[in-house]
Parts: C-alpha cells; sequence; structure tokens
C-alpha cells in the first residue's frame, strides 16, 4: 500500500467505512462523473440514489450529498482511494456550478497538490478532533461522578429520584459528552427508579455501584491490560472501538440469525441488535446504527442464514462483531428449518455467565440458547426447567400463555438475554417452527 494510500486509510473513521470506500473504487459501476480541476476534484457516484461528492485538492475539506453520520463517507473515500489509483481517469472540466458554489464558501487556501504533506495535515486535524471527543468524554465522566455522589449523598428517597426528567436530564448530558453507553445506563437506572417494583432500591444500587466502578475503572484506564481497556471505552460509547486490525482473525461461516431488537434513543439515532449463531463459535453481535433521516441498513429475519467472514472485537468477553465486508444488496440470505442447538444445563449457562463477569463485571445482556427446556407458570412468575429440573426465571413480553400455549408441553428451545436475574426471551422453537417475541 502506497503511503498515500496509507493516509486515506487513516482518515477514515472506522475499518468497515474504509473496506466500503475501497470496495467502491475497485468498481466502475458506480461512478457517472469524475472530474477535477487545479483547486478539487468531484464525483457522481450512484449508490441507493447519486451523489455528489466534493474534495479540494488540498484534501483538507470535503463535502458529499449522503446522509452518512460518517465523516468522510464511504463516497469520499472511494473517490480518493480512485485518484490515488488513477488520477488520469478524473477529466479537466469546467467547474460546474454545484462544485463552484461549495469551492466559494471554503477559506481562502494557500494552493497546495494532492499529496502526502496535505495528507498529513488531514490526518492531524482528524487526530485533533479525536483528542478533543476524549477530553469532552472526560470532563462527562468527571460531572458525572460528581453527580452521582451528589446522589448518594442525598439518599434515593428524594422524590425527584423517582422521576424520568431526573434520569433523562443527566442522559442528554452524557450523550452531549460522546459518552452513549453511559446514557444507556442512566435511561435504564430511571426505568428502575419509576417502575419501583420491588426491591427497586436494592436494583439501582447496585446499577450505581456498577457505573460507579466504571467511572473508576475509567480514571485508571492507561494502567489496565489492553482487553479490559477496550471493553471499558465500549461500555462508555459504542462507537468508541478498539483495535479491528489487519491481524484479527477473520473467522467466515455460515450464521443464523436467533435473534434481533431494534432501539431509538432520544436523538434520533437507531441502533439494531442482530445475535448470530455458529455451532463452533460463540453467539456473536452485530450492531447496527444510523439516524433516523437516513435509510435503514440491510436488517435481518430470526431464523435467516447467510454466508459471511466476521471479526470479533478484541474484549475479554468477545462478543460484538462486525463484518469483514458489507452485505452484498442482494445476498444469499435462506431461511432455515431446523431447530438451533444450545445448552441443555441451566447450570452450564450459569457458570459460563459466571466466567465471563468475572473477565468483565459491566456486561448486561449475556445471550443464551438454552435447548430442551420446559416453560411454566407458577404463582404469577414464569420459568423455564431443563432436563436436570433446575428452573431459570424469565420476562416475556406479551402474553405469558402465547409461550405456554407454543410450547403445548413440549420441549422447546429458548434465545434470550441474561441480566443475571431473569432471561429476557427473544425467540422460541419448538420442533422447526420458530416464534420471535416482539420486543
Ligand atoms: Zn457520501
Amino acid at each position: 500500500m502506497s503511503n498515500i494510500a496509507k493516509q486515506i486509510v487513516a482518515m477514515s473513521p472506522n475499518t468497515g467505512n474504509t473496506n466500503k470506500g475501497q470496495q467502491m473504487a475497485s468498481t466502475d459501476k458506480h461512478w457517472q462523473l469524475l472530474a477535477q480541476s487545479s483547486q478539487a476534484i468531484w464525483a457522481e457516484c450512484k449508490g441507493t440514489s447519486v451523489y455528489y461528492v466534493r474534495i479540494s485538492k488540498d484534501v483538507v475539506r470535503f463535502k458529499c450529498s449522503c446522509k452518512s453520520r460518517y465523516k468522510p463517507c464511504k463516497h469520499v473515500l472511494g473517490t480518493l482511494f480512485l485518484y490515488q489509483k488513477h488520477p488520469q481517469r478524473f477529466a479537466f472540466n469546467n467547474t460546474p456550478v454545484w462544485v463552484r458554489n461549495w469551492i466559494n464558501t471554503l477559506p481562502k487556501q494557500t494552493h497546495q497538490t494532492f499529496n502526502e504533506k496535505a495528507l498529513a495535515s488531514q490526518l492531524l486535524a482528524k487526530q485533533k478532533k479525536a483528542q478533543e471527543r476524549v477530553q469532552l468524554r472526560t470532563q462527562g465522566i468527571w460531572q458525572l461522578e460528581q453527580w452521582l455522589l451528589h446522589l448518594i449523598e442525598g439518599g434515593l428517597a428524594q422524590t425527584h429520584v423517582q422521576t424520568h426528567e431526573f434520569w433523562e436530564a443527566q442522559a442528554s448530558r452524557m450523550v452531549d459528552s460522546k459518552a452513549r453507553g453511559l446514557a444507556q445506563r442512566l435511561q435504564q437506572m430511571g426505568g428502575i427508579a419509576v417502575a419501583a417494583q420491588q426491591n427497586w432500591e436494592q436494583k439501582l444500587l447496585e446499577a450505581i455501584a456498577s457505573l460507579y466502578l466504571l467511572i473508576c475503572s475509567y480514571k485508571k484506564l492507561p494502567q489496565l491490560p489492553p482487553l479490559l481497556q477496550a471493553d471499558i471505552k465500549a461500555c462508555i460509547d459504542f462507537s468508541w472501538r478498539v483495535g479491528i486490525t489487519a491481524n484479527t482473525p477473520v473467522v467466515k461461516n455460515t450464521w443464523r440469525v436467533l435473534g434481533h431488537y431494534v432501539s431509538k434513543a432520544s436523538d434520533g439515532v437507531i441502533s439494531a441488535y442482530t445475535y448470530l449463531q455458529h455451532p463452533k463459535h460463540p453467539i456473536a453481535l452485530l450492531l447496527q446504527f444510523w439516524h433516523e433521516n437516513q435509510a435503514a441498513p440491510l436488517l435481518f429475519r430470526v431464523n435467516q442464514c447467510f454466508e459471511h467472514a466476521l471479526q470479533w472485537y478484541p474484549s475479554n468477553s468477545p462478543l460484538r462483531v462486525a463484518l469483514v465486508k458489507p452485505l452484498p444488496v442482494k445476498n444469499n440470505i435462506t431461511l432455515n428449518n431446523t431447530s438451533p442447538t444450545g445448552l441443555l444445563s441451566i447450570n452450564n449457562m450459569l457458570n459460563n455467565y459466571a466466567q465471563a463477569l468475572a473477565a468483565n463485571p459491566w456486561l448486561t445482556n449475556y445471550p443464551v440458547l438454552l435447548s430442551n427446556c420446559l416453560p411454566m407458570y407458577q404463582s404469577g412468575i414464569a420459568y423455564i426447567q431443563d432436563e436436570n429440573l433446575q428452573t431459570l426465571p424469565v420476562t416475556f413480553k406479551g402474553d405469558i400463555w402465547e409461550l405456554l400455549a407454543f410450547s403445548c408441553l413440549q420441549k422447546i428451545t429458548v434465545f434470550g438475554l441474561w441480566n443475571g436475574k431473569q432471561l429476557n426471551i427473544l425467540s422460541v422453537w419448538r420442533d422447526t417452527t420458530c416464534m420471535v417475541v416482539t420486543q
């Protein structure tokens, strides 16, 4: 890879974006127009619609008409990769109005050419921005610590503790501080306080203690082992991605979708959680984000199977994965008409969970697949029972009788998320029939 190509890669906000840009540059089908002047290069790039890409030749400024939240987006990266490889394909044309208007908005620049020095200055600007984000997070976390100490000082009996506004205001501050993971924790804690179910004070105190441990660990981040650092960063903000590198193993297999749900944050960012399984690997979580104003990415349905290469993000308890290449628009997704095979013993599951929790104490929503279990309902509480007659409390969104009727007193396979107290069921199978629980 040439130095210029390396610097284009370094500009990219993440590996997925880089791969998409490289893929776009490697084929002719996207490019309707490629042109340049002494000041800029521009391109019309056909994706789901036609996007207009403008890049100043000093490569400090770029603009694309798409709504991607990644800057630079895959269209800008694709144009850069293409220009770096085949500059002769960019004809010297008259500058069209949409490029000229954009150039006029730029600050006066010294005339530079498209070279390593210019890319290096772009890279420096990116590093500075990353540093600013870290600073913003650190300030936000410091403020959160003061807020938590103040809360504990006043006690959980204060009336405002049991209002949505109290928790939402602090969660919004965390979103502004680029700490979306902490915002989500605060919203969950608000849910516990407002719902005020039995023992809510104890549950809330546990969540506060876990959050405080996270804050204390963040303060000691540089002294901690690299995998723990990666987990702490991922807890603070999911997009604070750590470390998929060229050396991270690539695992290619046929994956089955075990469960899927979507959640929307107050600022319009939608997250899709998809759990994937292959019997030889731990259950993987694929997270997709987009803004409500953007087109949704290709989403999955439970029980679909597809062949693809994945990489696990480095973690003490590996769960989240990235797609090595974007999914093709028309991919070879098929429906599976067998039921997945999970663990047979609740005891074994709990042992695995204990090990994962010891490695990553902030683990929430541990994915669990259990086969041959019987759903039960007694004294207002729903359970599943394994072959050894051991039981596990479950939550089921919807009418519990629906689950009991689905089972018809037969053994079923259950997929759900274990939070240390209850298994939140996402999907179930009886023989080859699958039922998805709407979240
Ligand atoms: Zn774009």
